[in-house]
């Protein structure tokens, strides 16, 4: 705290992994003795440059540009890039630190790491985009490849923002490499990595109903945020039979009570990746309710997948929803919840699943894309599907292992937390102190 007092979401994020691997790292003297914890905590090195760009009226504009290389212990960093007004160096060292663990949770050899943006896409001309990707890869490419550093999507960078820093990447490294995953299908890009967050949120969930035998058919599901992960979290619960009934995105939510179907979720995905338009545009079109500048989380319903960005549920959110009988929440999104709304979760005993376990889909793909561009192959839909599964399967197993508690009821909190840390732990301790 008195190192980096200005820093909220990062001390929150170790705060939440250091209490729950306190037990475990107790039992292990040796750790204690290499000083584990924070050789673990503290990224291996933040990157930091100025991304100067040229608006469409010519006009000249500074962004700050970041990347924070977090661990390699287990493999090459990997991680998002996030271009979003509130982008800070604390927001992206807590995503970093988070992604070394869940990284190491999917069974797959990569490290963790997170980059980004203060820029704001919102309201910019695709060519600004374009430039702004271009300047951005400018300060970063030096420090990023194939077998160093593989940067992906995450809010504010789709596939057409990797598609740019790709082609912005290729020309300055004079190679074409597997540098960024997210890619077009045409250059390299994995099927199902655009699908795979909200897909592998919903296996992980599948998983955790059947701990309690409950059948996901017919189950009302809050979804909060309308990109990327909220879309295909949307896609695959519509397909078992569950019924998503919200949606949201920084301007406020719509509830529809007779739950968003195949044809809605379609106008959705034109709305927000073509026309790049606002959720409020939904209520207009199906005739719901929208409400300004909220959260879905007052509505009734039997399972949450906050799905938009960090603490979107806080303590009254968290007993609002157990008061309307949810009783499974599912992160899509990463550290949805604060630590006071996850407590509740917790003592209230309902099912939990932390982003590093529920979320890690998304990077299970990446790892996935990593390996195809590596085989210079392309694997069918099915095949990366099945394989999504059963990553998502094993990070379920594992959190059962490692979160059993003496009455049976399953921490995924501690349980992935624990997990994650032994595999970085024990891969740092035989490598020595670096
Ligand atoms: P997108 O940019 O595609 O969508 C983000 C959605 O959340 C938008 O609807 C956006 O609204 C909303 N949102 C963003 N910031 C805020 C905010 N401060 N307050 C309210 N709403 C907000 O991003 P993704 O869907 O890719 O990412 C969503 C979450 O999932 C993030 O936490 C991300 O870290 C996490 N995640 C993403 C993965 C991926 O593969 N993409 C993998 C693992 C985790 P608006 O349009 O108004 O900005």
């Amino acid at each position: 705290k008195m190192r980096f007092p200005n820093e909220p979401e990062y001390l929150q994020a170790v705060k939440e992994v250091v209490e729950s691997i306190e037990e475990v790292y107790n039992e292990h003297p040796e750790f204690e003795k290499a000083n584990l914890i924070e050789r673990l905590i503290i990224p291996d090195k933040i990157h930091t440059f100025r991304v100067t760009w040229t608006d469409d009226q010519g006009r000249v504009h500074t962004n700050m540009g970041y990347r924070v290389q977090h661990n390699n212990a287990i493999g090459p960093y990997k991680g998002g890039i996030r271009f979003h007004a509130s982008v800070s160096p604390s927001i992206l060292k807590f995503l970093a630190f988070e992604q070394t663990f869940k990284n190491a949770l999917t069974t797959l050899p990569m490290g963790g790491a997170k980059g980004g943006s203060d820029f704001s896409p919102r309201g910019k001309s695709d060519a600004e985009v374009m430039r702004f990707c271009q300047a951005f890869v400018e300060g970063l490419w030096r420090v990023i490849g194939p077998d160093t550093d593989v940067p992906a999507g995450d809010i504010g960078v789709g596939g057409r923002e990797v598609g740019y820093m790709f082609g912005k990447y290729k020309k300055l490294a004079g190679e074409f490499t597997g540098t960024f995953t997210g890619k077009g299908r045409e250059f390299g890009g994995s099927l199902i990595r655009p699908e795979a967050t909200g897909y592998g949120n919903v296996y992980f969930l599948l998983e955790m109903l059947k701990t309690r035998n409950i059948d996901i058919k017919g189950k009302k599901c809050l979804v909060s945020g309308s990109g990327n992960v909220a879309q295909y979290t949307c896609e695959k619960l519509i397909e078992l039979g569950a019924i998503p009934v919200t949606l949201s995105d920084s301007d406020g939510y719509i509830y529809d009570p007779d739950g968003i179907d195949e044809e809605k979720l379609k106008f959705v995905m034109e709305l927000k990746n073509l026309y790049r338009g606002r959720i409020r545009e939904y209520a207009e079109e199906f005739g719901c309710k929208y409400v300004p500048g909220a959260r879905p989380w007052g509505e009734k319903g039997d399972i949450a997948l906050p799905s938009a960005t960090q603490n979107e549920i806080d303590q009254q959110d968290a007993e609002m929803l157990i008061k309307n009988g949810v009783f499974a929440v599912s992160e899509g999104a990463n550290m949805p919840s604060t630590p006071e709304a996850i407590d509740i979760f917790i003592e209230n005993k309902i099912l939990y699943a932390p982003g590093k376990a529920a979320n890690a889909g998304g990077v299970s793909v990446s790892g996935l894309e990593m390996t195809q561009n590596s085989e210079r192959l392309s694997w069918p839909s099915e095949q990366v599907d099945e394989k999504l599964k059963w990553i998502m399967g094993n990070i379920h197993e594992n959190c059962v292992k490692y979160g059993t508690e003496s009455d049976g009821y399953i921490n995924y909190q501690k349980g992935a937390n624990i997990a994650g840390f032994m595999k970085v732990a024990k891969a740092m301790m035989g490598q020595g102190i670096l």
